[in-house]
């Protein structure tokens, strides 16, 4: 039982401007909070690769991926939209987000960890295939869910999203993929303003409204997601780990703690160890509260690792 830790100094150096809430610090007191909540010493840490341009290209155009390298500023900024800004190290944090997750995914496959999570950023959800927006650049979940199937030949994978936000860019990138279900909530209405008209056969869209607690949420997860994943029997689980649906997050207004988050890890925990062998790969999206940040993905990573 081995649960592995993938992040790069890269991807603390990646940053958007002092007022940017999706800053540096946030994996700062990811860190802090393992060491201090003794899980630290547990996990597997391993130094993210960047991810090679095959790998990305499973997931995005090739034209969009030319532009964002032809746009990467030799110094100060570029702003691809008013909260989406790269600076000169954005590229390097973006290839080795995307690859901690591709090297996630095959030292599981490989059976030499059971699962991991890489805290990395910039985050990935929003990123569509062709289109940079919410502080995403490259779909990270997207590009390792992908190298599952395309590289390691699955034929089945889940990707859940438990970040507030509508995982847009994920769902722009798998709608209408049989070999993909995409199981997600998140606060509606709210950005990105998407989700819930008409999605794919293969989207398990569920909208909250604000100020949804922890108990309607675990009742959705049992009574929705965790049906819909038996009968699809993923080979492995992918998760886009947002955790600003925290009560203490001012980015949304949602009302989970971390007992919601364990919760609902240990409930995709019984679904990796029914039909994936235990694969999951989890990676960090959003979560703003310092403090709820730290002490969320502490909880999460407390079930994955089996503490
Ligand atoms: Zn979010």
């Amino acid at each position: 039982m081995h649960t592995g830790l993938f992040t790069h100094r890269a991807c603390s150096a990646h940053e958007m401007g002092d007022w940017h809430p999706e800053c540096p610090a946030r994996l700062a007191a990811i860190q802090d909070q393992l060491i201090a909540s003794g899980i630290a010493p547990f996990l597997v840490e391993h130094e993210a690769p960047v991810a090679s341009e095959v790998e990305l290209l499973r997931a995005h155009d090739a034209a969009y991926v030319q532009e964002l390298q032809a746009r990467i500023p030799e110094r100060g900024y570029v702003a691809l939209d008013p909260d989406t800004t790269m600076n000169p190290v954005t590229w390097d944090a973006a290839l080795r987000a995307a690859g901690a997750v591709v090297a996630a995914t095959d030292e599981v496959i490989a059976g030499r960890l059971t699962n991991a999570f890489c805290a990395v950023r910039p985050p990935g959800h929003h990123a569509r295939r062709a289109h940079a927006m919410g502080f995403c650049f490259i779909n990270n979940v997207a590009v390792g869910a992908r190298h599952a199937l395309v590289h390691h030949g699955l034929e089945r994978v889940a990707v859940i999203d438990f970040d507030v936000h509508h995982g847009n860019g994920t769902e722009d990138i798998f709608a209408g993929d049989e070999q993909v279900l995409m199981c997600s909530f998140f606060q509606h209405p709210f950005y990105p303003y998407s989700g819930t008209e008409h999605p794919a056969q293969n989207m398990l869209n569920v909208p909250l409204a604000a100020g949804t607690r922890g108990d309607v949420v675990r009742k959705l997860v049992d009574e929705q997601w965790v049906p819909r994943l038996d009968a699809f029997r993923p080979q492995m689980l992918f998760i886009s780990a947002g955790f600003d649906a925290h009560r203490e997050d001012d980015m949304g207004q949602l009302a989970l703690v971390e007992a919601d988050y364990a919760y609902i890890t240990a409930r995709l925990m019984q679904v990796a160890a029914a039909h994936a062998n235990g694969r999951i790969v989890s990676t960090l999206e959003g979560g703003y509260n310092l403090s709820a940040l730290g002490r969320s993905v502490a909880a999460h990573l407390k079930v994955l690792a089996e503490l």
